[in-house]
């Protein structure tokens, strides 16, 4: 009976757990459960990347009959650069994210990384070229060296500190009850939203990916972690090829491209200025314009809104 007991118990504990506090873990495990979705053909070999250059071509993707998803989604992720995914809740931002990553297959149209259709490649060597930093990072029940190393796990200790210095997260380690040997998660040390996100930054930077796809967090952080996370966000995307759903203003105004997206399509694509200058050519009138225009009334208080962004 005990031993009946005692995985239920466990079941039953790990159960509440994903429901209140691990809501993150929990979509990943719904999306684990989707991937089953997603098979490699008989023929498919390696995506074999050098530069990480990311295409969408005519994308189309329904995730059932009610017509909700993506409708010819058309752009062009160049090496290294950051493209910024803007537009309402719901218009189809995270599934971008989500048909790169391959969680689904397109419906028709194709994505190329490097060229190669994804779809006739296999999954696995796909995920190795891409890192994720999702809005809540999930953190294991283990010392704060196993959540970066994780990563990579064949890293030396060296490697691991590098990379949570570049995330801005390790003087805080040094800080900790038995530094990099301490306990996190959920029966350990207690991470910030702050910290928890700069520690998925460094593991991502230990994977050294040439994609990277981040959700920034939604939630006003203090100015002192604000200033970490951009520093640490800066330290990951550089050279990264990086798909970001934005929601911070410092993070869509320096994007190199920004793709507006309403309802399953892209209503305007071009940089923060290009964007700009054509609703100020339109007599104000652009979807781009107003979003942006909305962002600086949250961030800054109402009264901070001119033509040109100046203050
Ligand atoms: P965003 O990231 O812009 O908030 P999403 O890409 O998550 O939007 O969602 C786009 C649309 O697809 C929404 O209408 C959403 O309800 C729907 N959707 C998202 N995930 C699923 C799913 N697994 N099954 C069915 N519909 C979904």
């Amino acid at each position: 009976l005990v031993q009946l007991y005692q995985p239920l118990n466990w079941f039953g504990t790990y159960y509440r757990m994903l429901q209140q506090n691990f809501i993150d873990m929990e979509k990943m495990i719904q999306l684990l459960e989707q991937n089953q979705s997603v098979h490699d053909s008989p023929e498919a070999d390696r995506l074999i990347v050098t530069d990480g250059e990311v295409v969408f071509e005519n994308v189309n993707f329904q995730y059932d009959t009610r017509q909700k998803g993506l409708h010819n989604i058309s752009f062009t992720a160049p090496k290294g650069k950051t493209v910024a995914l803007v537009g309402p809740t719901g218009s189809g931002k995270s599934t971008i994210l989500r048909l790169l990553f391959r969680f689904y297959d397109v419906s028709s149209g194709r994505i190329l990384v490097d060229g190669q259709d994804i779809s006739k490649k296999t999954q696995t060597s796909l995920r190795e070229q891409i890192g994720v930093v999702p809005q809540d990072s999930v953190l294991f029940n283990d010392s704060i060296f196993y959540n970066i190393n994780y990563g990579r796990t064949s890293a030396s200790k060296e490697e691991v500190e590098e990379a949570a210095k570049a995330a801005q997260i390790h003087d805080k380690i040094q800080e900790f009850p038995d530094g990099y040997e301490t306990k996190v998660g959920e029966r350990g040390l207690r991470l910030s939203g702050g910290e928890k996100q700069r520690v998925a930054i460094a593991r991502t930077i230990l994977k050294n990916p040439p994609i990277v796809l981040l959700d920034e967090a939604t939630s006003a952080l203090d100015s002192t972690t604000e200033s970490q996370i951009q520093a640490a966000l800066a330290q990951m995307t550089m050279n990264r090829t990086t798909l970001v759903v934005a929601h911070r203003l410092s993070t869509i105004v320096n994007a190199d491209l920004i793709l507006c997206i309403k309802d399953g399509v892209i209503v305007e694509q071009g940089s923060h200025d290009e964007l700009i200058a054509r609703a100020i050519a339109n007599n104000g009138e652009g979807v781009y314009y107003e979003m942006w225009k909305q962002q600086i009334r949250e961030e800054r208080g109402d009264d901070a809104t001119t033509i040109d962004g100046s203050e």
